[in-house]
C-alpha cells in the first residue's frame, strides 16, 4: 500500500501568519493552526517528504514519526524549504538523505552558505529531477512536472505520485492557469488532468479571489484564485478527479467551514484540504 498524507494546508507564511493582527489570525486555537503545505508519501519500503517546512516536527507526527528517506523540493520559496536545516547536526543529524531537486534549486543550495555546509557535511545526497522523468520504486512512482511560477530563485515542479490503485497531483503553487496549460499544450483543466491521468488533484488555492489582495496590485494576482478555478471547472462531473484546494493564504475565507465560500466549493463537488488528510494510492 502507498499512502499520501497532507501535512499542511497553508501558504508559505502559515496560519496564524506573523505580523497579521486581523481576525483571520488573532486568537486561533491549536486545532485552527495550519502549517505550510507539505506532503508525505509512505510506501512499504521508503518514506518520501515533499517540501520541508519549519513545522517539520509537528508534521512528522502525522506520519507516526517516520523519518523520510527521500526529500523532494518543489521550489525555493521559503515556506517550502525553510525546514531543511532540521536535517542537520543540530536536530535529525541525517547522513546521505536523498534530496531530489531541479538543477536550478541544486545551484541555489550549493550557493547558499548554510545549505552548502550541510552538503559538505554529507547530510544530503543530491539527486537531480527532470520534468516528466519518473523515479520508479516497488509499486509506485513520483514524476516531477515543470510549471510556471515566479522563478527569481529556482524553477517550480509539481509532482505526480502514482500508487498501485490511484494517482495524485501535488501542485501547491503556480502563476496562472493560462501559462500552466500553455506549457503543457492543453486547452482546459480537464484536458491537463486527463493528460496526467490523475484521480486526486491537490492544487493551488492560495487566494479565494483577487479582492483578497487589498493594498497590492490586483492586476498581478500571483496565483490563480479559487473563484477562477471554479469558473473553469464548473460542477464536478463523472470521471473528474477529486480536486482539493491547498496552500491557503491566512486571509482565505475557505478556512471557515461554515462560510459561504467553503459551502460553494463543496456544493460544486470539490474540497478544501485538511491537515492530516490521508489518501490510499
Ligand atoms: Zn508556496
Ligand atoms: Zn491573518
Ligand atoms: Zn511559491
Amino acid at each position: 500500500m502507498v499512502e499520501a498524507i497532507l501535512l499542511g494546508i497553508a501558504q508559505d507564511g502559515g496560519r496564524p501568519q506573523a505580523g497579521c493582527n486581523k481576525s483571520c489570525c488573532i486568537g486561533l486555537s491549536a486545532d485552527q493552526t495550519s502549517y505550510p503545505t507539505s506532503l508525505g508519501v509512505i510506501s512499504p519500503s521508503e518514506v518520501h517528504l515533499i517540501d520541508v517546512t519549519r513545522n517539520l516536527a509537528s508534521q512528522l507526527q502525522f506520519m507516526d514519526g517516520k523519518l523520510p528517506t527521500h526529500v523532494w523540493l518543489t521550489h525555493a520559496h521559503f515556506g517550502h524549504v525553510d525546514g531543511l536545516g532540521q536535517f542537520g547536526r543540530e536536530t535529525i543529524n541525517a547522513k546521505g538523505l536523498k534530496l531530489h531537486t531541479s538543477k536550478s534549486m541544486h545551484t541555489l543550495l550549493s550557493d547558499t552558505p548554510q545549505w552548502k555546509l550541510m552538503l559538505d557535511q554529507g547530510v544530503f545526497s543530491l539527486k537531480e529531477i527532470v520534468s516528466k522523468t519518473a523515479l520508479r520504486q516497488e509499486g509506485f512512482s513520483i514524476t516531477p512536472i515543470l510549471v510556471p511560477h515566479r522563478a527569481e530563485l529556482s524553477d517550480m515542479h509539481a509532482f505526480v505520485i502514482k500508487g498501485p490503485n490511484k494517482t495524485l497531483l501535488y501542485l501547491p503553487d503556480h502563476d496562472t492557469w493560462q501559462e500552466t496549460l500553455e506549457l503543457h499544450q492543453c486547452n482546459d483543466l480537464r484536458e491537463w488532468f486527463g493528460q496526467l491521468n490523475i484521480d486526486i488533484a491537490l492544487i493551488d488555492g492560495t487566494f479565494w479571489s483577487a479582492d483578497e489582495l487589498a493594498g497590492r496590485n490586483q492586476d498581478k494576482v500571483p496565483h490563480p484564485p479559487i473563484t477562477q478555478t471554479l469558473d473553469m471547472l464548473g460542477f464536478k462531473r463523472q470521471g473528474d478527479p477529486e480536486v482539493i484546494f491547498i496552500h491557503l493564504n491566512h486571509t482565505n475565507p475557505v478556512y471557515d467551514q461554515w462560510g459561504e465560500e467553503y459551502t460553494q466549493v463543496v456544493e460544486m463537488g470539490w474540497k478544501i484540504g485538511k491537515q492530516g488528510m490521508k489518501f490510499e494510492l
